[in-house]
């Protein structure tokens, strides 16, 4: 973490310091939450929607901090009389102009994950194939925004060599901001779905959103895209690259630079050769569904851009273990496989589980198990209806629905169901209002022989009907 005395510290983010009372201590490291405040941290009071950190600088204060940074048209409480304060335009501001100059000094790789789907997945991917090779740090869970991606950066030790940056944004302009801020060597673009089409307008709008990223590119840098989505070529061949940056494909189309041969898979890991490459065939990755083979390429491929030996590779795949519910597997209390998958959902991260689902045999029975899509804008109920289109007998045998959203999932996809019970004397489409009732009906049906994948949007959190059918 940053290791620098508040004068330091002032001059990095372009503040004044009003008073040094306690002389020019050190601040190992940043919170802008008091309650969480190490000893010796420094205090960043950020103003939300709700709160004002600026309330809580005293008690930070109070729990350690060393300093604080502080608005400069606010008045000063008397408590703070006696600490190192720096004044700042705004503190927002100047927490990330603190990160960008911190990070600048520092010699590092950085690598910068964007995308609708596969963020967290394939930072996990990246940190884990480039971990054999250097000490590398990552975004911890979700911290993915203006605030959580300069935090990330003042978690850097000079002796870090890389670090995997998540950057999220729902709106045109911030990864703008956040790749200015990062300085990419390597930057991905996982995919292109359709969240946030409300503030962006169309696909077309998402992904010349997420091209942003190229901005902070460094010279020598490469931008690696998802080559199967039609939008991130007709974005590029928009988009002004800065000088020296290079741009390869990755996906599962054999037309893209990185993708993958004589793919195999179970419901817990996938094989593949990395075309064309000698030394990464019969790659064995611990993680289902073709998406994650498309997001390891991604990672694969900026491994090679950073030099990373094959054989290292290698063995950070193998070694992977993905952030909890990403197509997490988990044995039922009968042995059923459950494969958690309830940290999110959107269209696309729900058509991407169908097609995992219909790729996979061997199993009595295949259940799927989806909560409502949120924050879907107002065509919501019209895309759960095409999901329940999407998602027929060929693929799964049953499908469960918890939410009210959800019903238009059900009704649609009963139509293609009607006629084919699996279960017997039972409708293999059922649409449930109490999620309880969901975990209960179908603890009394499935066999030690069945699949089942849960999924909805977090605030649904369908985790809670695999924790209840869990083995313990
Ligand atoms: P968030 O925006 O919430 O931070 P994220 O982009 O970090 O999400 P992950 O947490 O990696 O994404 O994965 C969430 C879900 O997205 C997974 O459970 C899976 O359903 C889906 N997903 C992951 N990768 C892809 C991909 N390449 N294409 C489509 N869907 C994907
Ligand atoms: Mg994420």
């Amino acid at each position: 973490m940053i290791r620098r005395t508040i004068s330091e510290i002032a001059a990095l983010c372009g503040g004044t310091i009003h008073h040094n009372n306690a002389g020019d201590p050190a601040a190992s490291g940043v919170t802008i939450n008091s309650r969480k405040v190490t000893p010796g941290q420094l205090f960043v009071p950020i103003k939300g929607e709700n709160f004002d950190g600026h309330d809580f600088a005293v008690s930070g204060i109070e729990n350690g901090a060393v300093g604080t940074l502080w608005q400069r048209d606010k008045e000063l409480p008397d408590a703070l009389a006696n600490v190192p304060v720096i004044l700042v335009d705004d503190t927002t501001e100047a927490l990330q102009q603190l990160a960008a100059s911190y990070r600048d000094a520092l010699d590092l790789r950085v690598i910068g994950v964007t995308g609708s789907n596969g963020k967290t997945s394939t930072k996990d991917m990246v940190a884990a194939v480039l971990s054999g090779a250097m000490r590398v740090h990552k975004t911890d869970g979700n911290y993915n925004n203006h605030i959580g991606l300069p935090l990330t950066l003042l978690d850097l030790s000079e002796d870090d060599d890389a670090v995997v940056l998540e950057m999220g944004m729902s709106e045109f302009g911030e990864i703008d901001l956040l790749t200015r801020l990062a300085k990419p060597d390597v930057a991905i673009i996982t995919n292109i779905g359709d969240a946030h089409m409300q503030q962006l307008g169309s696909r077309a709008g998402i992904a010349k959103a997420k091209l942003e990223i190229v901005v902070g590119l460094r010279a020598g840098g490469l931008l690696l895209v998802n080559g199967d989505e039609p939008l991130l070529h007709e974005g590029l061949a928009q988009t002004v690259l800065p000088e020296g940056v290079e741009v390869q494909t990755f996906g599962l189309g054999s037309s893209n630079q990185w993708t993958a041969e004589a793919v195999t898979g179970d419901a817990i890991s996938s094989t593949f050769d990395v075309s064309g490459q000698n030394g990464l065939q019969r790659i064995a990755l611990p993680v289902a569904g073709a998406h994650n083979v498309s997001n390891v390429l991604a990672a694969i491929a900026a491994a090679k851009k950073l030099g990373v030996q094959d054989d290292v590779i290698r063995a950070g795949i193998h070694g992977l273990k993905l952030t909890g519910m990403r197509i997490e597997p988990i044995r039922a209390y009968n042995g059923a496989m459950m494969l958690n998958d309830a940290y999110n959902s959107n269209p696309t991260a729900v058509r991407a589980a169908i097609d995992l689902l219909a790729g996979l045999s061997g199993y009595r029975r295949k259940w799927l198990v989806l909560g409502d899509m949120l924050e879907l804008g107002p065509d919501e109920a019209a895309m759960h209806g095409e999901i329940g289109a999407y998602v027929t007998p060929d693929k799964v045998d049953a499908v469960l629905t918890y939410g009210p959203l959800s019903q238009h999932t059900a009704s649609e996809a009963v139509k293609h169901f009607e006629g084919k019970i699996a279960v017997q004397g039972e409708k293999q489409v059922c649409a449930f209002e109490d999620k309880n009732e969901l975990a209960q009906w179908l603890r009394e049906r499935i066999a030690p022989e069945d699949l089942v994948l849960v999924k909805g949007s977090r605030g649904m959190r369908m985790e809670e009907i695999v924790h209840s059918l869990q083995s313990v």
